[in-house]
């Protein structure tokens, strides 16, 4: 059956679309969940969630389906999918104060595209931003490479309003820039999976345009030199807007996927950009290239809009180029303290040559967050096993440095095992204790971040 409810709302328990929101980017397996629904508003989302909450239904909210954690795939026969795809208008840019309120099913780089006529923008930028909805960036706290200059969702969000598990309707912050009142519950619910409430508007802090930008690529012919250079930039007192990495894998595996003339003879490469005033930058690009001249690395130097939009488009094309590699990718998503960037890739790469299981490497190098995937055949059982043990091991290696278990992905079902590596004691069972303060019937996205 597929139409409008006695309710007016948008529902669908068709096979072929049931079948459609029942996975994400993860490679967790696929679930078919009971009904999904596409409220066009927030009274809407209301008369869902009071539904589920009268006949003990639970409800998993939706995006776009990028997330790399399993976190929006429902789990048992009785989830109610929320699809927010439909509640997508930028409702108001308030440049007097630069905000911009939205609904959050508005894809990431629509906003962008909105907000860069009027020369404003919106700097978290997720290498998903082509599809990904602000909703989902609010609900996974996502990052992306402008966030070591800039931050990440978090910094960007002012005020949400929200649909609780028992169908209230609560606003959570507001217009102004700061803000001393009580707990921030706003704060709670970013990155919360979706496991407390529903997120149905979004104020969001916006900025002035840069004044211009410039495009480096670096290439190195040892791996380790273009971690020193990463640590190098950073202490220098220089903040890139973005330093994007990726390793010799990530690049053959992008040319040979979708060619973009990235050279091929290279361990490792760094994408940086600089923006703000042009002289400014300028100097400061002169800095960069001075750093990785003396490590050994070579630069080359975007020349106009197609050049950096090509690699760009190669640094975002890694991901799908992977799943030509093998058939399996255990993706995570480590982040380091910035000085142990070296260490890590080194770890990553002795990892890979000592198990024989091929680790590629890419990610956000600037804020430590470095992208692991292990390639490995989900049919063969062994090597499955073996590459999951890999990923425990760089999770304990992780830790040891001071780094964290996830950086931008969030814990979704994937991680939920692992959580109680980085999250002990009284803090998981404040944790836990939220979790049942906002939900104590467990209708929001059960079986997601507590294992
Ligand atoms: C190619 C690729 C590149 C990526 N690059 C990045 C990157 O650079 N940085 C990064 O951070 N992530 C990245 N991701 C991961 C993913 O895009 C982000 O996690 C993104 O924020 C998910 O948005 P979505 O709209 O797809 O949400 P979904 O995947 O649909 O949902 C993600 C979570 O948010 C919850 N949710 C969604 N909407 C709401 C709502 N309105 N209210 C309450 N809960 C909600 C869901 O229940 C789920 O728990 C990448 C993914 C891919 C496939």
């Amino acid at each position: 059956m597929k139409g409008l409810s006695s309710t007016g709302i948008h529902f669908s328990t068709e096979k072929e679309d049931l079948m459609c929101y029942g996975f994400d980017a993860s490679a967790v397996e696929s679930s078919i969940p009971r009904v999904i629904v596409w409220p066009r508003n927030t009274d809407e989302v209301v008369k869902v969630v009071k539904y589920a909450h009268k006949y003990n239904l639970v409800i998993v909210p939706r995006g776009a389906g990028t997330g790399k954690t399993g976190a929006s795939v429902p789990i048992g026969a009785n989830c109610i999918v929320l699809s927010l795809e439909k509640m997508r208008k930028m409702l108001d840019v308030d440049t007097k104060n630069l905000t911009a309120v939205v609904e959050p099913g508005i894809v990431n780089a629509g906003l962008q595209r909105e907000l860069e006529y009027s020369d404003y923008f919106y700097p978290p930028d997720p290498a998903s931003l082509n599809i990904c909805t602000i909703g989902g960036n609010v609900a996974t706290n996502a990052g992306g490479p402008r966030a070591i200059k800039y931050g990440v969702t978090r910094d960007y969000v002012m005020g949400i309003e929200v649909v609780l598990p028992d169908g209230n309707v609560i606003t959570l912050g507001g217009k102004t820039y700061k803000r001393a009142v009580g707990y921030d519950l706003k704060d709670i619910i970013i990155g919360s999976e979706g496991t407390l409430a529903v997120i149905t508007k979004i104020r969001l802090k916006i900025l002035p345009l840069p004044e211009d930008v410039v495009t480096l690529l670096l290439l190195f012919n040892a791996l380790e030199s273009s971690g020193l250079v990463v640590s190098k930039i950073i202490s220098s007192g220089l903040i890139p807007r973005t330093i994007e990495f990726m390793d010799r894998f990530s690049i053959e595996a992008v040319e040979n996927y979708k060619p973009t003339g990235l050279p091929s003879n290279v361990e490792a490469l760094l994408l940086i950009e600089l923006d703000g005033y042009p002289a400014t930058i300028k100097k400061e690009a002169e800095q960069v290239v001075d750093i990785c001249n003396s490590l050994g690395g070579d630069t080359i130097v975007a020349e106009d809009d197609i050049a950096r939009e090509r690699l760009w488009e190669a640094r975002r094309s890694i991901s799908p180029s992977l799943y030509h590699i093998r058939s399996t990718k255990i993706s995570e998503d480590i982040v380091v303290p910035r000085d142990k960037i070296p260490v890590i890739l080194v770890e990553l790469r002795r990892l890979s040559e000592g198990s024989g299981i091929k680790i590629i490497s890419f990610g956000h190098a600037g804020d430590g967050n470095i992208h692991v995937n292990i390639m490995v055949d989900m049919e063969d059982r062994d090597e499955y096993t073996k590459g999951m043990a890999i990923a425990k091991k760089i999770f304990e290696i992780t830790l040891g440095l001071g780094g964290s278990i996830s950086g931008e992905h969030g814990i979704g079902i994937t991680k939920a095992p692992y959580i109680g590596m980085e999250i002990k004691g009284r803090e998981m069972e404040l944790m836990k204790g939220i979790k049942r303060l906002f939900d104590p019937r467990g209708i929001m996205n059960p079986g997601k971040i507590f294992p």
